[in-house]
């Protein structure tokens, strides 16, 4: 009697151990915890009363819910699993997210990472059990569940349960490596620039910026740009190592790496591009930039595979180029820069696609500056004992 007493109010307590019903889809607003679930606007989700189904097109989109807004601590469910109820297509990634040090939605980078599994490899019938070891987060700092870059277009998934339960019947898989996700500076007081894509037009004023400011940048290449004799990347990002700079690589062809349709193809991106930044600039690097920040299962995994050790690096400063670049009389991107930056975000995302961008370059430097941090290259920002010293 006195056991069962104990083990009933332990189940009762719910945080030292046991089972933890995060999500019935029973309601549209809110999780079984009572805290805040929803779909990104772009794809299709259909409530049912008692299950969701969800169609996606876009391998960016998600469908988060969460153990609470700010953090929760799930330190103690390391031996636990990630049980999820679901019918239709498994196509589709699960990751949990870990919240910023702050646990505060209203700071930068919100979440700060995640590690993410691809559901059909634990998936049998309409269950999936996912030890929670298998996630590589600070759980004590764990936010929600997203269910995310959903591969079939054509397909639906319809989902009625995710929970934390003791055990898993029959065996589970190994888990498959993932590196790590990068959204801000881990060395305290610093702040780096990743710079993507360019218009040939555009390089020169964009360096001399750059250079005139003082400031160490990491360009994320893409490799059929460096590959092409016709354009003036290779000799500018030659000069750009020289002068102290640092290159990673960003993909060969720009696509939404997620979205392929083949292993092969991601692995072709991934090796095709960092060859190209080994074989035009001698730089064997570790750092990749996704396009897009499309983040999934299987670019993770396939990442860790071809380019073993690579850090992918988004970001927590956002210019909104992609939004304001074409025409921006008000300098949106200057505002952009500033509302990120007092939020603490501390890593950009840039590029050198417009006129209005470069214009306003130097004033994201000043912007940057002004918070009294430190600017510096990506790899001396996140600590890397291989980085040049400071
Ligand atoms: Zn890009």
């Amino acid at each position: 009697m006195l056991v069962q007493g104990l083990l009933s109010i332990l189940a009762f307590a719910g945080t030292a151990f046991g089972e933890l019903v995060l999500d019935r889809f029973d309601n549209s607003g809110i999780n079984a915890l009572g805290n805040w679930h929803g779909c990104d606007g772009s794809m299709s989700c259909q409530w049912n009363g008692d299950s969701l189904t969800i169609q996606s097109a876009d391998t960016d989109n998600s469908f988060f819910t969460q153990f609470k807004g700010a953090c929760q601590d799930l330190g103690s469910f390391n031996d636990q699993f990630l049980h999820i109820v679901c019918s239709g297509d498994k196509k589709f990634s699960v990751a949990l997210t870990q919240n910023n040090n702050g646990c505060d939605m209203s700071r930068a980078p919100y979440p700060e990472t995640w590690d993410i599994v691809n559901a059909e490899d634990y998936s049998n019938g309409e269950d999936i059990y996912i030890p929670m070891s298998h996630f590589n987060i600070m759980k004590s700092r764990t936010l929600g569940v997203a269910l995310k870059a959903f591969r079939n277009p054509g397909a639906s998934t319809t989902f009625s349960l995710i929970e934390i339960v003791d055990s898993a019947p029959g065996g589970v898989p190994e888990k498959k490596p993932t590196g790590p996700l990068y959204f801000s500076c881990t060395r305290p007081n610093s702040i780096a620039f990743g710079i993507d894509d360019g218009i040939p037009s555009l390089t020169e004023d964009m360096m001399k910026i750059v250079d005139s400011e003082g400031i160490k940048v990491t360009f994320f290449v893409v490799g059929n740009s460096l590959d092409n004799p016709d354009l003036p990347f290779k000799a500018l990002y030659k000069r750009a190592l020289a002068n102290g700079h640092q290159v990673g690589f960003h993909s060969y062809t720009h696509p939404k790496l997620e979205g392929l349709n083949s292993v092969s193809a991601i692995d072709d991106e991934f090796l095709r591009s960092h060859d190209a930044v080994m074989r035009n600039l001698g730089v064997d690097s570790r750092y990749f930039r996704a396009p897009y920040g499309t983040d999934g299962a299987l670019t993770r995994q396939r990442l860790e595979a071809t380019v073993p050790g690579t850090k992918i690096i988004n970001w927590s400063v956002d210019i909104e180029d992609w939004i304001w670049g074409p025409n921006d009389p008000d300098r949106q991107q200057t505002l952009a820069v500033q509302r990120d930056l007092s939020k603490g975000g501390n890593l950009f995302v840039a590029h050198y696609l417009y006129i209005s961008t470069v214009e306003q370059l130097r004033q994201f430097i000043k912007d940057a500056k002004a918070t009294g941090k430190q600017i510096m290259r990506v790899d001396q920002c996140l600590m890397d004992p291989n980085a040049p010293p400071l």
